[in-house]
């Protein structure tokens, strides 16, 4: 898609500001992508104008008469995002995702659904396993949409959509229903671009929580062909939710690859682009690179997401995640304790098996694969914080996507 704007002219810093600049960037390009208006050149000479009109007015009004505690309107996009991730898992929408159950079948067919309203070519991709926790004989489905490219070549976005810990509670809200919703605007909105050098690939995982199954099936129907023709691979995985936004690389140690090292892909340059276009993008430090840890240098992560099979075979991957690297949790500042938000210490003593001193709290709680994954509890912790960050995730997304030939030439000159 053609962009004369220049998004770097504005460096919002403050939640209003994100807003702003969210809102913004929507507003300017949808008109171009669903009417005629991108013939006309005047447009382009205006926009920058419009743009720069536009977001003055929006920082005036919202700073000076939303207080803090109302909450401001969506943008359209992360209005959409919302939906969609009430739809998966909202009180009134689909809920518990596990892999096996019939709900899980429930959520693929409601992605594929919405693929196919998007008009992408859509593949539903059955595969049979054996639960590794239950041994038992089960089935699930990769929901995979297409938009491609004049080169045959394309990006994949992924994210799983089966959820677990249901029995804790858990709806699957921020594991991992928001990254599906958001992996589904951005669908809709390729869907609407112009063909492009590059294409992209959707693959809503299933069976993602019971041993990346989804995500080692497709790798494994994938031929070599199809496997040169992805240059990467963004994975999306508990994006939302705790207290800070990550964008990792994989680990330069490589995965287990269920014993088959031999392709394995360290390579962070899709981290580093898509960590550039937040840095231009978003208010300062909105998204970060952990620093290091023991067994983690600093912006790697382990493979435990679906972005594992990927980098096995060699392609190069972008795995977004909230959690808080600055918490020295249970196992260290591995990640794995995901915010400092007092309702979420757990306050337990394992010595004594009870109720811990409050005065010796550790002062770090847990959300995902606990009773906390949910809008409910969430939205009551953590007022705006999902729309918000559902928006700031957007942000990057939707710049790597529109821009995606640039975004892909950048990355290999790396
Ligand atoms: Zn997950």
């Amino acid at each position: 898609m053609r962009n004369h704007l220049n998004t770097h002219l504005y460096l919002p810093s403050g939640k209003y500001q994100t807003i702003c600049f969210q809102y913004l960037i929507v507003l300017s390009e949808y008109p171009v992508y669903s009417s005629g208006l991108k013939n006309i050149p005047l447009w382009y000479l205006i926009m920058p104008l419009l743009k720069r009109a536009a977001f003055a007015l929006c920082v005036v009004f919202s700073t000076n008469f939303v207080s803090a505690q109302e909450a401001l309107p969506l943008d359209p996009l992360t209005a959409e995002t919302s939906h969609y991730l009430q739809m998966l898992a909202g009180e009134q929408g689909i809920g518990v995702r596990k892999a096996g159950l019939e709900s899980e079948v429930k959520a693929a067919d409601y992605i594929q659904e919405t693929f196919a309203g998007f008009g992408l070519d859509v593949t539903r991709q059955s595969f049979d396993y054996i639960n590794r926790r239950t041994k038992e004989a089960q089935s699930s489905q990769n929901i995979i949409a297409y938009k491609p490219g004049t080169s045959g070549k394309s990006v994949i976005l992924g994210a799983h959509y089966d959820s677990t810990s249901e029995q804790l509670g858990s709806l699957g809200a921020v594991d991992n229903a928001a990254s599906v919703a958001v992996m589904m605007s951005i669908a809709k909105m390729v869907s609407q671009l112009e063909q492009q050098e590059y294409g992209v690939t959707f693959i809503a995982f299933g069976a993602e929580e019971v041993g990346l199954v989804g995500a080692y099936e497709f790798v494994e129907q994938a031929s070599d062909q199809d496997i040169a023709n992805y240059l990467g691979m963004i994975n999306l995985d508990g994006i939302v939710g705790s207290d800070k936004l990550y964008i990792h690389s994989a680990h330069s140690t490589p995965y287990t690859c269920q014993d088959d090292t031999s392709n394995y892909a360290f390579d962070p340059s899709l981290r580093e682009q898509l960590y550039k276009i937040a840095t231009d993008l978003t208010p300062t430090d909105t998204f970060e690179i952990h620093p290091g840890f023991e067994g983690y240098p600093k912006g790697e992560t382990g493979g435990w997401s679906d972005h594992a099979p990927f980098a096995c075979a060699g392609i190069p991957i972008g795995n977004f995640e909230s959690t808080n690297f600055e918490i020295n949790g249970q196992s260290g500042r591995d990640g794995y304790s995901q915010s400092v938000h007092p309702a979420l210490w757990t306050c337990f003593d394992p010595e004594t098996m009870g109720a811990c001193d409050r005065e010796k709290e550790e002062k770090w709680g847990k959300i995902w694969h606990t009773g906390n994954d949910r809008l409910d509890v969430l939205s009551e912790l953590f007022p705006g914080r999902i729309p918000s960050q559902l928006s700031l995730n957007l942000i990057v997304l939707r710049d790597f996507f529109t821009h995606i030939d640039k975004h892909v030439a950048q990355m290999q000159e790396k």
